[in-house]
């Protein structure tokens, strides 16, 4: 009986050969990169181990440090615009490797780092100079702060944080919550509404940069079902505006296109979870007995696992089509809401069935299955709900 994961082509893990790359001055190959991403995982055994990443106070700011100056960052950023393509294609190395890695969770971290505190801080011009070197070298981090207690998240024309002028200053008040890398940021990139336009000529959203530690900033650590220690609540009380990255009326359309960046990158990285737990559950029905023979003895084990792998596969196409896309610099916002979609929709499903077939030891908390569901539920919701996408690709 041929098994799964012996059966040619059947494996859901990506390996498949480096998708064409140009290879602009400094970039180095693919296969360089995920050589080096091998290297690094292998030395590192002790900060990726799963059971850190379940603590209230996981060790981001040591795998940021780490991975800045093992140059994963660099690896996957972009010198100029003929660069794109190769930094686009190492991103993708990167959260490819990070899914199956500690239970997927310490790829979170890295993505929050690499979309906000390098690539949407290095598109806002008013970003201080040299923000963006350092999180690169991975000695600083920044966090998004959109979504607010009250419901903000999808309806954001609706903030209760505001910017106002006090003398010669600006000071921001509100709250914000659910802010990925939150409680280790040195930064924080808050959207609130300018009703002033004390930060330009129009009223509106305005994009604002601020100091973590600034008098006014408290922060604490989320208690939540997955993303465990990975997100904050930010209270705001006349705390400092550092810099208006984007004034009043023009903060909404900066983070609109990032969004799409974003989402492609978490649909990447929501497909190599889906990817690593159906690879997992195949191989782990090999090793489990139930009636007499191994579980991937029953036909329906084996179906339903092949199923899982084709839905992989597809959804891995569609993602990799988004990241070609972006490459050409025009991937519609309608196509990274499909992406984002697709892959919250896959990784559910593969986790809640690689958890089934896993009996209880799968509902343990430390499975991969358990913690991708877990992870899986945030991810949906995170940069965006299901029901947003579908609303973004209803518009087309
Ligand atoms: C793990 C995780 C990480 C996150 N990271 C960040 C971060 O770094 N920065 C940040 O700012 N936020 C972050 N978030 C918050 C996330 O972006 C929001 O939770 C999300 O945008 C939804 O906003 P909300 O929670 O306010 O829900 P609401 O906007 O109140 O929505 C509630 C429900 O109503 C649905 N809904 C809303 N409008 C409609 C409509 N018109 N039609 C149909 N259904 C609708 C929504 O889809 C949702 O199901 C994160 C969340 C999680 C779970």
């Amino acid at each position: 009986m041929t098994e799964l994961s012996t059966a040619p082509g059947l494996s859901t893990a990506p390996g498949a050969p480096a998708p064409p790359v140009s290879r602009a001055p400094g970039g180095i190959p693919t296969e360089v990169f995920r050589k080096q991403l091998a290297e690094f995982s292998a030395a590192r055994g002790e900060l990726l181990a799963a059971d850190r990443w379940e603590s209230q106070d996981p060790p981001v700011r040591e795998l940021l440090g780490a991975a800045g100056a093992a140059g994963l960052f660099r690896a996957a950023w972009a010198v100029d615009e003929a660069d794109r393509p190769r930094a686009l294609w190492h991103a993708v190395e990167l959260h490819t490797a990070f899914a199956r890695l500690g239970n997927g969770a310490p790829g979170a971290p890295l993505l929050t780092h690499l979309d906000v505190a390098t690539r949407l801080l290095a598109t806002l011009p008013a970003a201080p100079a040299g923000l963006v070197e350092r999180a690169l070298d991975g000695r600083t981090t920044a966090a998004l702060a959109v979504t607010e207690p009250g419901g903000a998240g999808s309806d954001l024309a609706s903030l209760t944080t505001a910017v106002r002028r006090d003398k010669d200053t600006l000071t921001v008040t509100g709250e914000k919550w659910f802010i990925s890398n939150a409680p280790y940021a040195d930064h924080l990139l808050v959207l609130a509404d300018d009703p002033e336009a004390v930060t330009g000529s129009r009223t509106g959203p305005a994009l604002l940069l601020l100091e973590a530690t600034a008098p006014g900033v408290a922060r604490e650590t989320l208690d939540t079902s997955g993303h465990t220690g990975l997100t904050g609540r930010i209270r705001l009380d006349a705390a400092p505006v550092h810099t208006v990255l984007a004034p009043g009326g023009h903060g909404l359309l900066r983070l609109m296109r990032h969004w799409i960046h974003e989402r492609v990158m978490v649909a990447v990285r929501m497909t190599e979870l889906a990817s690593a737990v159906v690879d997992h559950a195949a191989e782990a029905a090999h090793h489990r007995r139930t009636f007499g023979s191994a579980l991937i003895a029953n036909q329906q084990v084996r179906f339903r696992l092949a199923d899982l792998s084709a839905q992989v596969l597809e959804t891995r196409a569609a993602v990799h089509h988004g990241i070609r896309l972006l490459a050409e610099g025009g991937c519609p916002m309608a196509y990274a809401a499909v992406c984002k979609y697709r892959a919250a929709e896959l990784l559910r499903t593969a986790a809640d069935e690689a958890l089934q077939l896993s009996g209880a030891d799968g509902y343990r908390t430390g499975h991969p299955a358990q913690r991708a569901l877990r992870d899986g539920l945030g991810l949906a919701l995170a940069g965006g709900t299901d029901e947003l996408m579908l609303l973004q690709i209803d518009r087309g």
